[in-house]
């Protein structure tokens, strides 16, 4: 098996963007990477949806057009076709965070049903997401995770329903599911979910995937019980191994209340814990299947290493890389380009929802460092590039 040498060729990067496309990316990824200019931002188009200013045309052809695929599934099935040129896969993702009712639920529940049904037939795309604050109230979520007799109640049972049923229809279509984590307040339920999927539905193959944060101090302990579990219970194990969204808002929140602060303090320590749990992930590659979910190029490279240490030559149907569309287009590409399995989380939904998943694109771009100085690096100079 061969590794690439070479994951950052600027070329394969962004061979499915013309000129145009390119330059209005880079033009968009300069202006967010000044904090200011996001914390203001933000605060207008707060300020524009609470006091219903049309703000959505703005976002639309801004933003929107950089981190989602589409409004509506057509749109995103275009770009789902575009990638897979390009020998890279779609995690259509539909993004529909900012509602709360039964009826909106249910109706969520049913589009990515629906989703899952057309995926199957009209596109080479073989997965989805799965964000559970799609399917319920997060301060309900928040009430299960703290609760301990959740099994009780009949809205616990409607919940567990809509879950069951896609997870069903992605068993039967050959679809695998990543669901998503969120805050520690509430990923006590969504991981009581997720193993019951996967014991469910992972017994031939994996179809279910929980994602494991790794800036939380407890998620390599986790990680170890749960491949534990699965070999005992007869089940293989999804993992989707991410570094972690939400980390100010744990911070603040635990101190607020005066309890242990759930997540590390630096970044060399959530590293490490990454690198960890990809190693543990890797070396049980006979039971576990892994999607290595960042943007950080040592950990692409250390997951490849591991590859080759232990000799995951069926490394196709084991290992996943992803990135989220509109960054990093250099890694996926160029894994994608080498032989690796390498995917795009692919978001889409009516430009309202997709405020908040917008909001924290924008925020994270700004907060991690070097993020998107590499991005706009990147992007300048296959400008320069095609330009000479
Ligand atoms: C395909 C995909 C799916 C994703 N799904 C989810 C999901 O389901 N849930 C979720 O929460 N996130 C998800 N994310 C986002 C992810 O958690 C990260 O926020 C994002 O990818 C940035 O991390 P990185 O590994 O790409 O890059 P890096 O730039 O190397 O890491 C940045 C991250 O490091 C951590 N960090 C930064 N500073 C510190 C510090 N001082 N102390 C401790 N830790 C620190 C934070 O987690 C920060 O986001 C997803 C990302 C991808 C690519």
């Amino acid at each position: 098996m061969e590794t690439p040498t070479n994951i950052t060729d600027l070329k394969t990067a962004f061979e499915y963007k013309n000129n145009r496309e390119l330059k209005f990316t880079w033009y968009i990824f300069s202006l967010i990477q000044h904090p200011k200019l996001v914390k203001i931002l933000t605060y207008l188009t707060d300020f524009g949806i609470k006091h219903k200013l049309p703000i959505k045309t703005l976002i639309k052809k801004t933003v929107f057009k950089v981190f989602c695929s589409g409004e509506n599934v057509d749109e995103a099935f275009g770009t789902i076709k575009r990638l897979h040129k390009f020998n890279v896969k779609s995690v259509l993702d539909y993004v529909s965070e900012a509602e709360k009712s039964n009826d909106a639920y249910d109706l969520n529940t049913q589009k990515i049903i629906n989703n899952i049904n057309t995926v199957k037939e009209g596109t080479k795309s073989d997965f989805i997401s799965l964000k559970m604050t799609g399917l319920e109230d997060p301060d309900y979520l928040t009430a299960l995770s703290e609760s301990q007799f959740f099994f009780a109640y009949k809205r616990f049972g409607l919940l567990h329903k809509r879950i069951q049923d896609i997870c069903s229809a992605a068993a039967q279509n050959n679809i695998m599911v990543y669901i998503d984590a969120e805050e520690t307040w509430m990923q006590h339920i969504i991981d009581h979910f997720a193993e019951e999927m996967m014991l469910l539905f992972n017994k031939q193959k994996v179809v279910v995937f929980n994602t494991l944060q790794m800036y939380r101090t407890d998620r390599v302990q986790y990680l170890k019980e749960l491949i534990e579990e699965a070999s005992k219970k007869g089940y293989k194990p999804g993992i989707k191994l991410v570094r972690g969204a939400y980390l100010e808002k744990e911070t603040q929140k635990a101190v607020k209340e005066g309890k242990p602060i759930p997540v590390f303090q630096t970044k060399a320590d959530t590293d490490r814990s990454f690198n960890d749990a990809l190693d543990i992930c890797l070396a049980a590659h006979d039971r576990v299947c892994t999607c290595i979910a960042t943007h950080n190029e040592e950990s692409i490279q250390f997951g490849l290493k591991q590859i080759d240490k232990y000799n995951i030559t069926d490394h196709q149907s084991k290992v996943q890389f992803s990135q989220l569309f509109g960054m990093s287009d250099h890694l996926t590409f160029n894994l994608a380009a080498n032989g690796f399995h390498a995917s795009k989380y692919l978001p889409y939904g009516e430009v309202e929802k997709a405020i908040p998943y917008l909001m924290r694109r924008a925020e994270e771009n700004t907060s991690i460092n070097g993020q998107m100085g590499r991005e706009v690096k990147m992007l300048g100079l296959e400008l320069k590039r095609r330009n000479s």
